[in-house]
Protein backbone atom coordinates (compact mmCIF):
# COMPACT_ATOMS: atom_id res chain seq x y z
CA UNK A 1 0.00 0.00 0.00
CA UNK A 2 1.71 3.23 -0.54
CA UNK A 3 -0.26 6.11 1.74
CA UNK A 4 -2.26 9.06 0.26
CA UNK A 5 0.69 12.12 0.56
CA UNK A 6 -1.02 15.80 2.52
CA UNK A 7 0.33 17.67 0.08
CA UNK A 8 1.01 20.87 2.99
CA UNK A 9 2.42 23.44 0.63
CA UNK A 10 -1.17 23.38 -1.64
CA UNK A 11 -2.98 23.07 1.63
CA UNK A 12 -0.92 26.46 3.35
CA UNK A 13 -1.92 28.22 0.08
CA UNK A 14 -5.78 26.91 0.74
CA UNK A 15 -5.43 28.42 4.37
CA UNK A 16 -4.23 31.70 3.31
CA UNK A 17 -6.30 32.10 0.55
CA UNK A 18 -8.99 32.24 3.85
CA UNK A 19 -6.77 34.61 5.49
CA UNK A 20 -6.61 36.83 2.16
CA UNK A 21 -10.39 36.70 2.14
CA UNK A 22 -10.57 37.21 5.74
CA UNK A 23 -8.42 40.59 5.42
CA UNK A 24 -10.44 41.73 2.81
CA UNK A 25 -13.62 41.68 4.76
CA UNK A 26 -12.05 43.14 8.10
CA UNK A 27 -10.98 46.13 5.61
CA UNK A 28 -13.98 46.70 3.23
CA UNK A 29 -16.48 45.79 6.45
CA UNK A 30 -15.05 47.38 9.40
CA UNK A 31 -12.28 49.49 8.39
CA UNK A 32 -9.65 47.74 10.43
CA UNK A 33 -6.23 46.47 8.50
CA UNK A 34 -4.71 43.97 10.95
CA UNK A 35 -1.13 43.99 11.67
CA UNK A 36 1.41 41.89 12.64
CA UNK A 37 4.51 42.53 14.15
CA UNK A 38 7.98 40.53 14.28
CA UNK A 39 11.08 41.17 16.22
CA UNK A 40 14.21 39.17 15.22
CA UNK A 41 17.52 39.65 17.64
CA UNK A 42 20.55 38.70 15.96
CA UNK A 43 21.74 37.08 12.91
CA UNK A 44 20.80 33.53 12.99
CA UNK A 45 20.61 32.67 9.34
CA UNK A 46 18.12 30.40 9.98
CA UNK A 47 16.25 32.67 11.89
CA UNK A 48 16.47 35.06 9.35
CA UNK A 49 15.02 33.12 6.65
CA UNK A 50 12.17 32.35 8.70
CA UNK A 51 11.44 35.95 9.22
CA UNK A 52 11.56 37.16 5.41
CA UNK A 53 9.19 34.30 4.51
CA UNK A 54 7.15 35.74 7.49
CA UNK A 55 7.26 39.47 5.91
CA UNK A 56 6.37 38.65 2.63
CA UNK A 57 3.19 36.28 3.18
CA UNK A 58 1.99 38.57 5.95
CA UNK A 59 2.16 41.53 2.84
CA UNK A 60 0.75 38.83 0.39
CA UNK A 61 -2.24 38.28 2.25
CA UNK A 62 -2.99 42.15 2.87
CA UNK A 63 -1.57 42.79 6.12
CA UNK A 64 0.54 45.32 7.60
CA UNK A 65 3.61 43.82 8.30
CA UNK A 66 6.09 45.61 10.82
CA UNK A 67 9.81 43.99 11.29
CA UNK A 68 12.37 45.03 14.34
CA UNK A 69 15.65 43.89 13.84
CA UNK A 70 17.81 44.37 17.02
CA UNK A 71 21.70 43.09 17.31
CA UNK A 72 22.65 39.69 19.36
CA UNK A 73 23.69 42.34 21.78
CA UNK A 74 20.90 43.89 23.17
CA UNK A 75 19.73 43.61 26.59
CA UNK A 76 17.19 42.12 27.72
CA UNK A 77 15.18 45.72 29.19
CA UNK A 78 15.48 47.07 25.77
CA UNK A 79 13.36 44.09 24.36
CA UNK A 80 11.00 43.80 26.51
CA UNK A 81 10.84 47.80 26.57
CA UNK A 82 10.01 46.63 22.42
CA UNK A 83 7.35 44.03 23.36
CA UNK A 84 5.96 46.55 25.66
CA UNK A 85 5.90 49.39 23.19
CA UNK A 86 3.91 46.81 20.19
CA UNK A 87 1.53 45.57 23.11
CA UNK A 88 0.22 49.58 23.27
CA UNK A 89 0.06 50.11 19.94
CA UNK A 90 -3.24 49.60 18.05
CA UNK A 91 -1.95 48.87 14.41
CA UNK A 92 -0.05 45.61 15.86
CA UNK A 93 -2.60 42.99 16.41
CA UNK A 94 0.06 39.87 16.42
CA UNK A 95 3.58 40.15 18.04
CA UNK A 96 5.64 37.54 17.29
CA UNK A 97 9.14 37.84 19.00
CA UNK A 98 11.27 35.02 17.43
CA UNK A 99 12.78 32.47 18.53
CA UNK A 100 15.94 31.55 19.64
CA UNK A 101 17.05 34.56 21.67
CA UNK A 102 20.63 34.81 22.77
CA UNK A 103 21.54 33.11 25.91
CA UNK A 104 22.10 35.88 27.88
CA UNK A 105 17.84 36.83 27.69
CA UNK A 106 15.25 34.53 29.66
CA UNK A 107 13.17 33.89 26.63
CA UNK A 108 10.18 32.88 29.00
CA UNK A 109 10.39 36.28 30.18
CA UNK A 110 10.35 38.18 26.90
CA UNK A 111 7.26 35.79 26.14
CA UNK A 112 5.88 36.49 29.37
CA UNK A 113 5.85 40.04 28.18
CA UNK A 114 3.70 39.52 25.19
CA UNK A 115 0.08 40.88 25.64
CA UNK A 116 -1.37 37.47 25.19
CA UNK A 117 -4.24 38.74 23.37
CA UNK A 118 -1.67 39.94 20.94
CA UNK A 119 0.28 36.39 21.19
CA UNK A 120 -0.23 34.77 17.78
CA UNK A 121 2.79 31.96 18.60
CA UNK A 122 0.38 30.80 21.54
CA UNK A 123 3.77 30.51 23.75
CA UNK A 124 2.07 32.74 26.59
CA UNK A 125 1.19 30.64 29.61
CA UNK A 126 -1.99 32.41 29.53
CA UNK A 127 -2.53 31.15 26.09
CA UNK A 128 -1.43 27.57 27.21
CA UNK A 129 -3.79 27.62 30.27
CA UNK A 130 -6.76 28.96 28.00
CA UNK A 131 -5.70 25.44 25.47
CA UNK A 132 -5.36 23.51 28.38
CA UNK A 133 -8.69 24.10 29.81
CA UNK A 134 -10.93 24.23 26.56
CA UNK A 135 -11.06 28.20 26.84
CA UNK A 136 -10.89 30.42 23.45
CA UNK A 137 -7.10 31.33 23.46
CA UNK A 138 -4.02 31.35 20.05
CA UNK A 139 -2.96 28.46 19.73
CA UNK A 140 0.84 27.38 19.25
CA UNK A 141 1.12 27.25 14.88
CA UNK A 142 2.69 24.15 14.54
CA UNK A 143 0.21 22.11 16.13
CA UNK A 144 -2.74 24.20 14.66
CA UNK A 145 -1.24 23.74 11.34
CA UNK A 146 -1.40 19.50 12.10
CA UNK A 147 -5.27 19.74 13.33
CA UNK A 148 -6.08 21.50 10.48
CA UNK A 149 -4.03 18.67 8.61
CA UNK A 150 -5.37 15.98 10.08
CA UNK A 151 -9.34 17.03 10.15
CA UNK A 152 -8.62 17.76 6.13
CA UNK A 153 -7.56 13.83 5.88
CA UNK A 154 -9.69 12.36 8.26
CA UNK A 155 -13.24 14.07 9.06
CA UNK A 156 -14.13 12.98 12.81
CA UNK A 157 -11.32 11.57 14.47
CA UNK A 158 -13.34 10.57 17.36
CA UNK A 159 -12.26 7.43 19.24
CA UNK A 160 -9.27 7.49 17.32
CA UNK A 161 -5.79 6.58 18.72
CA UNK A 162 -2.92 9.16 18.56
CA UNK A 163 0.50 9.05 19.46
CA UNK A 164 2.68 12.36 20.01
CA UNK A 165 6.45 11.54 20.03
CA UNK A 166 8.02 14.51 21.74
CA UNK A 167 6.74 16.84 24.76
CA UNK A 168 7.95 20.42 24.28
CA UNK A 169 5.95 23.36 25.29
CA UNK A 170 5.46 24.63 21.21
CA UNK A 171 5.09 21.35 19.84
CA UNK A 172 3.90 18.13 21.99
CA UNK A 173 1.89 19.10 24.04
CA UNK A 174 -0.44 21.76 22.64
CA UNK A 175 -0.36 18.62 20.27
CA UNK A 176 -1.28 16.40 22.43
CA UNK A 177 -3.74 19.28 23.62
CA UNK A 178 -5.67 19.34 20.50
CA UNK A 179 -6.13 15.53 19.54
CA UNK A 180 -7.67 15.33 23.13
CA UNK A 181 -9.56 18.46 21.93
CA UNK A 182 -10.64 16.16 18.59
CA UNK A 183 -11.43 13.43 20.79
CA UNK A 184 -8.34 11.01 20.28
CA UNK A 185 -7.08 8.73 22.54
CA UNK A 186 -3.59 10.04 23.59
CA UNK A 187 -0.52 8.53 24.48
CA UNK A 188 2.81 10.99 24.37
CA UNK A 189 6.18 9.37 24.52
CA UNK A 190 9.58 11.25 25.18
CA UNK A 191 13.34 10.35 25.74
CA UNK A 192 11.91 7.68 28.93
CA UNK A 193 9.36 5.89 27.06
CA UNK A 194 9.92 2.09 27.17
CA UNK A 195 9.13 0.37 23.97
CA UNK A 196 8.56 3.43 21.58
CA UNK A 197 7.60 0.72 18.53
CA UNK A 198 4.78 -1.03 20.18
CA UNK A 199 3.69 2.37 21.37
CA UNK A 200 3.57 3.81 17.84
CA UNK A 201 2.67 0.83 16.33
CA UNK A 202 -1.46 0.90 18.30
CA UNK A 203 -2.09 4.51 17.37
CA UNK A 204 -4.02 5.63 14.39
CA UNK A 205 -2.48 8.92 14.10
CA UNK A 206 0.76 9.13 14.63
CA UNK A 207 2.17 12.98 15.31
CA UNK A 208 6.76 13.04 15.45
CA UNK A 209 7.98 16.09 16.81
CA UNK A 210 11.77 14.94 18.09
CA UNK A 211 13.56 16.31 16.21
CA UNK A 212 16.10 12.75 15.60
CA UNK A 213 16.50 11.98 11.47
CA UNK A 214 14.00 8.66 10.51
CA UNK A 215 14.21 7.52 14.19
CA UNK A 216 10.01 6.60 13.98
CA UNK A 217 10.38 3.53 11.62
CA UNK A 218 8.30 2.68 8.83
CA UNK A 219 7.84 -0.74 9.84
CA UNK A 220 6.37 0.23 13.13
CA UNK A 221 3.97 2.30 11.55
CA UNK A 222 0.37 0.79 11.93
CA UNK A 223 -1.44 -0.35 8.46
CA UNK A 224 -3.45 2.41 7.42
CA UNK A 225 -1.96 5.18 10.13
CA UNK A 226 -2.11 8.81 9.64
CA UNK A 227 1.61 10.25 10.02
CA UNK A 228 2.22 13.52 10.28
CA UNK A 229 6.03 14.63 10.72
CA UNK A 230 6.94 17.83 12.45
CA UNK A 231 10.55 17.38 12.51
CA UNK A 232 13.03 18.91 10.05
CA UNK A 233 16.22 17.86 10.59
CA UNK A 234 19.36 18.33 7.94
CA UNK A 235 21.32 15.23 6.86
CA UNK A 236 24.82 14.91 4.59
CA UNK A 237 23.97 13.80 1.12
CA UNK A 238 26.84 12.83 -0.68
CA UNK A 239 24.62 11.62 -3.75
CA UNK A 240 24.12 15.47 -4.76
CA UNK A 241 27.80 16.16 -4.74
CA UNK A 242 30.68 16.59 -1.74
CA UNK A 243 29.25 18.64 1.27
CA UNK A 244 25.71 18.99 0.48
CA UNK A 245 22.91 18.11 2.42
CA UNK A 246 18.62 17.77 2.45
CA UNK A 247 16.17 17.72 4.40
CA UNK A 248 14.42 14.80 6.58
CA UNK A 249 11.62 14.49 9.04
CA UNK A 250 11.47 12.37 12.17
CA UNK A 251 10.17 9.19 10.46
CA UNK A 252 11.69 7.11 8.17
CA UNK A 253 9.37 8.45 5.14
CA UNK A 254 10.11 5.87 2.15
CA UNK A 255 8.98 2.75 4.43
CA UNK A 256 6.77 4.78 6.14
CA UNK A 257 4.58 5.67 3.57
CA UNK A 258 4.35 1.69 2.18
CA UNK A 259 2.51 0.86 5.14
CA UNK A 260 0.59 4.29 6.35
CA UNK A 261 -2.92 5.82 4.61
CA UNK A 262 -1.79 8.91 4.52
CA UNK A 263 1.50 10.80 5.41
CA UNK A 264 2.95 14.53 5.17
CA UNK A 265 6.59 14.60 3.21
CA UNK A 266 9.52 16.69 4.79
CA UNK A 267 9.97 19.15 3.21
CA UNK A 268 6.26 20.21 2.03
CA UNK A 269 4.36 19.05 5.13
CA UNK A 270 4.07 20.71 8.04
CA UNK A 271 6.52 23.27 7.17
CA UNK A 272 4.53 25.44 4.78
CA UNK A 273 1.40 25.09 7.43
CA UNK A 274 3.03 26.58 10.01
CA UNK A 275 3.40 30.19 8.57
CA UNK A 276 -0.06 30.23 7.25
CA UNK A 277 -1.35 29.28 10.83
CA UNK A 278 0.40 32.40 12.14
CA UNK A 279 -1.26 34.75 9.56
CA UNK A 280 -4.27 32.76 10.78
CA UNK A 281 -3.74 33.75 14.13
CA UNK A 282 -3.25 37.23 13.32
CA UNK A 283 -6.94 37.45 11.81
CA UNK A 284 -8.24 35.93 15.29
CA UNK A 285 -6.31 37.81 17.09
CA UNK A 286 -7.77 40.93 15.33
CA UNK A 287 -11.01 39.79 15.47
CA UNK A 288 -11.04 39.13 19.47
CA UNK A 289 -10.19 42.77 19.97
CA UNK A 290 -12.41 43.84 17.53
CA UNK A 291 -15.19 41.80 19.53
CA UNK A 292 -16.32 40.41 15.94
CA UNK A 293 -16.46 37.04 14.10
CA UNK A 294 -16.17 36.99 10.49
P1 LIG B 1 12.50 19.66 21.40
O1 LIG B 1 13.95 19.34 21.28
O2 LIG B 1 12.08 20.79 22.25
O3 LIG B 1 11.74 18.34 21.93
C1 LIG B 1 12.05 17.09 21.44
C2 LIG B 1 11.22 16.05 22.16
O4 LIG B 1 11.58 14.77 21.63
C3 LIG B 1 11.46 16.00 23.67
O5 LIG B 1 10.23 15.96 24.35
C4 LIG B 1 12.26 14.71 23.86
O6 LIG B 1 11.96 14.02 25.06
C5 LIG B 1 11.76 13.88 22.70
N1 LIG B 1 12.75 12.85 22.37
C6 LIG B 1 14.08 13.00 22.20
N2 LIG B 1 14.65 11.81 21.93
C7 LIG B 1 13.66 10.89 21.94
C8 LIG B 1 13.62 9.50 21.75
N3 LIG B 1 14.72 8.79 21.50
N4 LIG B 1 12.43 8.87 21.85
C9 LIG B 1 11.30 9.56 22.10
N5 LIG B 1 11.27 10.91 22.28
C10 LIG B 1 12.44 11.55 22.22
O7 LIG B 1 11.98 19.81 19.92
P2 LIG B 1 10.72 20.63 19.29
O8 LIG B 1 9.45 20.08 19.82
O9 LIG B 1 10.98 22.08 19.37
O10 LIG B 1 10.89 20.22 17.75
C11 LIG B 1 10.82 18.89 17.32
C12 LIG B 1 11.13 18.83 15.84
O11 LIG B 1 10.15 19.56 15.12
C13 LIG B 1 12.47 19.45 15.43
O12 LIG B 1 12.98 18.70 14.34
C14 LIG B 1 12.10 20.82 14.96
O13 LIG B 1 13.02 21.33 14.01
C15 LIG B 1 10.77 20.56 14.32
N6 LIG B 1 9.89 21.71 14.26
C16 LIG B 1 9.29 21.96 13.08
C17 LIG B 1 8.42 23.01 12.94
C18 LIG B 1 7.76 23.24 11.63
O14 LIG B 1 7.31 24.33 11.35
N7 LIG B 1 7.61 22.20 10.81
C19 LIG B 1 8.18 23.95 14.05
C20 LIG B 1 8.78 23.55 15.30
C21 LIG B 1 9.63 22.47 15.37
P3 LIG B 1 12.35 14.58 26.54
O15 LIG B 1 11.31 15.62 26.84
O16 LIG B 1 12.25 13.38 27.39
O17 LIG B 1 13.73 15.14 26.40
Amino acid sequence: MTAKLIDGKEFAQRVRDGVAADVEALKTKHGIAPGLAVVIVGEDPASQVYVRNKVRQTGEVGMNSFHFEMGADVDQATLIGKVEELNADPAVNGILVQLPLPKHIDEAAVIEAIDPAKDVDGFHVINSGLLATGGNGLVPCTPLGCKLMLEDTLGDTSGKKAIVVGRSNIVGKPMAQLLLDMNCTITIAHSRTKDLAAEVASADIVVAAVGRAEMVQGAWIKPGATVIDVGINRVPAPEKGEGKTRLVGDVEFETAKERAGAITPVPGGVGPMTIACLLKNTVTATCNQHGISL
